[in-house]
Parts: C-alpha cells; structure tokens; sequence
C-alpha cells in the first residue's frame, strides 16, 4: 500500500482536524472580543465528508487523529461524529482538544468509544479573575470541574497552557505544582501570532528555554525519552504523579520529526501549522472526486510538505500569520 512520506523521509500517520471554525469563548490570544468572520455553514465540512477524507487518509498510514476547532462540542452533535469515527477500523486513536466549558455531560459517552484515549484541555489560569480576562467568559467553575471529572475518568488528560508574557506567567509554578497529586500532563505552550489579529503587543517573549528555566527555579526535573514526533519535550519531577511538557511551537525546533497533516473546518489541506494552506479538498470531493483521485492527491500534496515551520511561514503567499488559530485548529 501507498503510503504518505514527504521529501524528507517524514513518514505521515496523524492527522489534525478541525470540526469547526465557531467557539464559546474568546481567547486573547486566538481572536478578538467581537469574534472572528465566520464561514457559512454551507461553507464548512459535513461529518460525512470528514469521516471520508479520514478513511481515505487511514487508507495512507495515518492511525490518528486529533479533532479540534474552533470548539468542537460546539459542533451540533459532535459526539455521534466520535460515535461514527470509531467505526473507522484502520483507525488507533482519536485525541480531542476542548476548552472544556460544553463537555462535561458527554465524557460517560466518550469513555465509552475504546478509541477516544486522550484529551487536551486548555485551561491558561487557575484564577477565576484571570481566566475570565483570558478567555472573556466567566467559565472557570465549569472548566475546572471538567478538569476534576477527566482527571477521574479513563480518559487521559493533558493541560494546555499557553505563556502569555505578563499575563500568566506568575501561574507556570502553580501549573507545575497541580502535577504533585493530579494525574495530569501538564504542557505549557509557547504563544504563536496566530490571534486573528486581536492581540495585544506582546512585550516579552517567553521561549522554551525561559519557561523551563523558570520550573528549574523550584522544582528538580528530568526529561523522559518522548516519542520522535511528540510536540512536546516532557519531564518528570520526583513524587509527583503528574508529568510537565513545553511545547516549542514557535521557536519550532521539533519539525525534523513532524509526522502531521492538518484541515482546516472549511477543508483547506495544509501540510504545516504555518503554510497558508495548500489545497481546497472540500470544492475537490463536491465536485465528485473518486477515493483513487483524493489518495494520488494526498500523496502529492505531503512531497510538497517544507522542511520546517520557518520555510512554511516564508512561502506563504496570503500575507502574514495573523488568522485565528481557531480557523486552523491548534
Ligand atoms: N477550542 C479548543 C481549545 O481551546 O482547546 C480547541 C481549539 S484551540 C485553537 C487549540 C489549542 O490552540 C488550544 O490549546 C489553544 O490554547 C491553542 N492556541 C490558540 N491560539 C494560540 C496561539 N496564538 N498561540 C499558541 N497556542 C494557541
Ligand atoms: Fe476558542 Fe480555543 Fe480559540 Fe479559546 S483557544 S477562543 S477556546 S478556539
């Protein structure tokens, strides 16, 4: 069987997809107050279509998949897609990245689905004050409870915490600190510009390197051997049950193993997080594209995948990064 490597040998098996470009909340960082310039719905993928480009994809080599957004439970009846996808038998795993504010009267479904192994929940304060001026809704009690149901369910949770300079930054110790008696991969996130152009300047940049320096200032941590294609370089800290993680996802120093495709909600393909998408996949099945013509384009597009995230920024042709993560899917 065919299978998708680029022109680096990067062999493709994951898969990032967006279930929608609509979201409950308003992250600083990811759009403005007043939201981002929604698509018609017409405009966005159908479960049907997206269960196809996935089978076909699964067809390829890819084993798994992460559905994310915009927010995915706000997609109507996103877990009767989980449902659907769990019938993909060439399938491993599927992964959700949530804001956890919708999902916590559907989590006995989902630990009910054996392919559903793990979820991501961005939670950037514990500070109710704080999370509301982040997020810009009052949604901590809800998100935090989320957190205590997962931490209790079969389901295995990583937190996403985004660095923001000057903003909670003063909170990474604290993060670091939840691991001590909660079973939780805590993985902090380095900001990228991708905020549909609603940010505020940033004044400092807190890389990597300064976000791990900052943990070493009261904890002793040793890395773990991490997967070649983990985004994230992970550590541990003597009897804590929990482990931390960094994400370097703008200094990008993890592409030499990137095994990911992503599409966008609208079904754009985009080959790297900072390409400015390379195909329009869903004109390409509405104009009746057969499986064999959707599989000798996959092929083709990944030989097009650029070495890394600064060669994808470069060769944009739509002007800089500036689009709301939550029309990628983070
Ligand atoms: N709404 C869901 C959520 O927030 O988890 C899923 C979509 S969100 C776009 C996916 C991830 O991208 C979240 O963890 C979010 O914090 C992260 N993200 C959004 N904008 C970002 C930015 N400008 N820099 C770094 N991470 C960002
Ligand atoms: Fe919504 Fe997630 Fe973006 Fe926050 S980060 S606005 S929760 S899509």
């Amino acid at each position: 069987m065919n299978k998708l490597k680029d022109n680096f040998g990067r062999q493709i098996n994951y898969v990032r997809f967006a279930v929608t470009d609509r979201c409950n909340l308003r992250c600083q960082y990811c759009m403005p107050a007043h939201g981002i310039d929604l698509a018609p719905r017409q405009e966005l993928l159908t479960f049907k279509e997206m269960y196809r480009i996935i089978r076909v994809l699964t067809e390829l080599g890819v084993k798994k998949v992460r559905l994310t957004g915009g927010e995915p439970f706000v997609r109507k009846d996103f877990v009767g897609f989980l449902e659907m996808l769990s019938h993909n038998d060439l399938l491993d795993v599927i992964n959700i990245t949530t804001n956890g504010a919708l999902i916590s009267p559907h989590i006995a479904s989902i630990e009910k689905l054996e392919k559903v192994k793990n979820i991501n929940l961005s939670i950037d304060s514990l500070q109710r004050d704080k999370f509301t001026k982040i997020t810009r809704r009052d949604v901590f009690p809800e998100v935090y409870n989320t957190l205590e149901l997962l931490e209790k369910s079969s389901l295995h949770l990583k937190l996403n915490v985004v660095v923001q300079a000057g903003v909670n930054t003063d909170e990474i110790l604290d993060f670091v600190r939840l691991t001590k008696d909660k079973n939780v991969a805590v993985r902090f996130i380095e900001e990228m510009p991708f905020n549909g152009k609603g940010q505020r300047k940033m004044t400092e940049n807190w890389t990597f390197k300064k976000i791990l320096n900052e943990i070493k200032s009261e904890f002793k941590v040793s890395e773990v051997n991490s997967e070649p294609s983990s985004t994230s370089r992970n550590y541990t800290i003597e009897k804590h049950t929990g482990t931390i993680g960094i994400i370097p996802a703008f200094t990008r120093t993890i592409c030499s193993d990137c095994n990911r495709i992503r599409v966008t909600s609208k079904g754009t393909f985009k080959n790297c997080l900072f390409d400015d998408g390379v195909f329009n996949l869903r004109d390409f099945i509405r104009n009746g594209a057969s499986n064999e013509a959707l599989k000798n384009l996959f092929l083709s597009l990944v030989k097009r995948k650029p070495e890394n995230g600064f060669v994808a920024e470069a060769n944009r042709t739509k002007g800089n990064v500036t689009e709301s993560m939550s029309t990628i899917g983070g």
